[in-house]
C-alpha cells in the first residue's frame, strides 16, 4: 500500500495549462498507476463509523465522478452526479458559481434526504465545492462530508456550516 506522500509523486505539474501562469496539477499518472491505492486513501479519510453515516456519494463533473463512483462501489452506497449545464434531464435545481478559470453552473436532480459525501479531484478556491454544498442542500440532501484528492491549501480555508474538506495530498504554494 501507499502513503499519501508516496502517491504525491504521481501528480504531474504542468506549467501554463490550461492558460499562461497556471500550474496545473494533473492526476492522470496517479490514476494510471495507483488507482486502487488512491481510492483506498480517500476511503481512509473516514472511519468505519463515519462510513455508516454516509448514504450517498456525489461526484462533481467530471473528475469527481471517478472518485465518487469508485467509493460508492467500495462501500455499497448510491452515486449521484453534480453536472455542468445541458447534460442532465429532470434538473431540480442549479447554481451559478465563479471558477478558477471562468464562470459556470452546476445542476442536480431531486434528492432524497439522505446523507451525502461530496467528491472532487482538487480544491483550489473552494468555489465549486461551496456551490455544490448549497446545491445539495437545496435539492434535498444532508451533507455528511467533503473530500478530494488534492487540496491547494494556500487558496482556500474551506468550511461549509462546520464541514471542512479532507484530502490525501496537500500543496501550500
Ligand atoms: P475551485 O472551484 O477554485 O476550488 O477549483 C476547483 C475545480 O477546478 C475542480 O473541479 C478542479 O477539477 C479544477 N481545477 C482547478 N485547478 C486545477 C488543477 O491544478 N488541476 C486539476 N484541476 C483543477
Amino acid at each position: 500500500s501507499n502513503s499519501s506522500s508516496q502517491l504525491a509523486q504521481f501528480i504531474d505539474e504542468v506549467p501554463n495549462f490550461p492558460k499562461p501562469g497556471i500550474l496545473f496539477r494533473d492526476i492522470s499518472p496517479l490514476l494510471r498507476n495507483h488507482f486502487n491505492a488512491t481510492i483506498d486513501a480517500l476511503s481512509a479519510l473516514y472511519t468505519d463509523e463515519d462510513w455508516k453515516n454516509i448514504d450517498t456519494l456525489a461526484g462533481i463533473e467530471s473528475r469527481g465522478f471517478i472518485f465518487a463512483a469508485a467509493l460508492a462501489y467500495k462501500h455499497q452506497k448510491g452515486f449521484v452526479k453534480v453536472r455542468k449545464p445541458g447534460k442532465l434531464p429532470n434538473v431540480h435545481a442549479s447554481i451559478e458559481y465563479g471558477l478558477e478559470y471562468g464562470k459556470d453552473s452546476l445542476h442536480m436532480q431531486k434528492g432524497d434526504g439522505s446523507r451525502i459525501l461530496i467528491l472532487d479531484d482538487l480544491i483550489a478556491t473552494g468555489g465549486s465545492l461551496q456551490a455544490t454544498c448549497k446545491l445539495c442542500e437545496e435539492v434535498g440532501y444532508n451533507i455528511a462530508g467533503l473530500a478530494c484528492v488534492i487540496d491547494l491549501t494556500h487558496l482556500n480555508n474551506f468550511n461549509y456550516n462546520g464541514h471542512g474538506v479532507r484530502s490525501i495530498i496537500q500543496y501550500s504554494d
